[in-house]
């Protein structure tokens, strides 16, 4: 039933590059995107490298009403020798198939999605900027396109891929930022769909952005849905503690998503012998752990800024300040070596980076 034929459709019409310094996250698109369709009758099917176009799609496609869509986001990165890498893509693909489970759409096969995404990044490899921090951010997505408004799962869907070329998340430096506890808006509830990477979940946690941005935060911190006391994430990042000679992080329950940066961060640090506790850790254990001056460090993770310390969090009316507002050493530390593993600069113990390479090519036509 799965056709996996994949076809290339090449541009006539190159777009202009922008310059590195000029980048900012997700304004820029490639000029080919990846789309395939799904059909009850097909399956997955007509998969295709395409030039970056409009989608045209029936105003009643149920995505817009319903919100039946996921997607992803991972990077590609140049190595000193100019060669694309990915980090960790199966890691992405398989997510995205657990997200599809949560929300009623059907699997893909991962193999073969690992294969065009190389060959799209291959055809687009011009695109990697190659300035210090810059890289090729990849959002795959899909999005449920049966015209009908009844509410029910969709019978047809488009998965896409669009790349866009980001500039370096740091622009001078690892810097920490400020953070305010959120105590009114949730952003997931065990049972909900907080660890599907779907819309819907940004979309409900904008209103908690928009208030902390008011109030000179960058980000919110989230706790627990049910009884708002266990931390979850901080924005859309995965959230470490360090406690004396521990680092902490809250255990996966179903609420939290499960990042890939976090999952690498708790495997180096493992590897370096420190110890980690996936665990629940209530803001309240958080704060009197920080008045008796055991907590050394604070940091999010995540695909976009890899690692961010946090130098500040506010709850209620009480200030905690970590290291003094000062990135970390583990933090840095940590920074450093993801990004050296990303890039290629660095050895890379656990397998994690893979080469994209001509062979990956197949079937071009047009
Ligand atoms: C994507 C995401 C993360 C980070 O995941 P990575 O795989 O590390 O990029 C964390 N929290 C939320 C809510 C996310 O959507």
């Amino acid at each position: 039933m799965e056709n996996r034929t994949l076809r290339v459709f090449k541009t006539t019409d190159y777009r202009e590059k922008p310059n590195s310094d000029e980048l900012a996250f997700g304004r820029t698109f490639t000029d080919h995107m990846f789309v395939m369709d799904y059909s009850e009758s097909e399956g997955w099917h007509d998969a295709k490298i395409v030039p970056y176009e409009p989608l045209k799609v029936d105003p009643a496609a149920m995505v817009f009403h319903y919100g039946q869509s996921v997607f992803e986001g991972l990077k590609a990165y140049l190595n000193p020798q100019g060669e694309p890498l990915l980090f960790r893509p199966q890691k992405n693909i398989a997510r995205l198939n657990r997200s599809n489970e949560r929300l009623c759409i059907p699997p893909i096969d991962e193999d073969f999605l690992l294969h065009a995404l190389k060959q799209l990044i291959h055809i687009e490899k011009e695109w990697i900027p190659e300035a210090d921090g810059t890289s090729l951010y990849i959002r795959p997505m899909i999005i449920s396109t049966e015209p009908f408004l009844g509410v029910a799962p969709s019978k047809q869907y488009k998965l896409v891929i669009i790349l866009s070329p980001v500039g370096a998340y740091y622009k001078e430096g690892i810097n920490p930022i400020k953070i305010a506890v959120e105590n009114e808006y949730v952003r997931a509830v065990r049972g909900g769909t907080g660890e599907a990477k779907t819309g819907g979940n940004y979309a409900s946690s904008l209103k908690a952005q928009e208030v902390a941005s008011k109030g000179g935060y960058s980000q919110v911190l989230w706790l627990d849905g049910v009884e708002k006391k266990y931390i979850e994430e901080v924005g859309s990042m995965n959230v470490f503690f360090k406690i004396g000679d521990e680092v902490v992080t809250p255990q996966l329950n179903g609420s939290i998503l499960s990042g890939v940066t976090r999952s690498s961060v708790i495997q180096l640090l493992e590897h370096w012998g420190v110890n980690v506790r996936e665990s629940k850790l209530t803001i309240e254990e958080l704060y009197e752990e920080y008045t008796n001056g055991n907590v050394e460090e604070v940091f999010g993770s995540g695909t976009a800024a890899v690692i961010s310390p946090i130098g500040q969090l506010d709850w209620n009316n009480h200030q905690m300040v970590f290291n003094n507002g000062k990135t970390g050493k583990l933090a840095k530390e940590l920074y450093d070596t993801l990004t050296g593993i990303q890039y290629g600069r660095l050895a890379d113990p656990f397998n994690w980076v893979e080469k994209v390479t001509a062979h990956n090519e197949m079937h071009k036509v047009g």
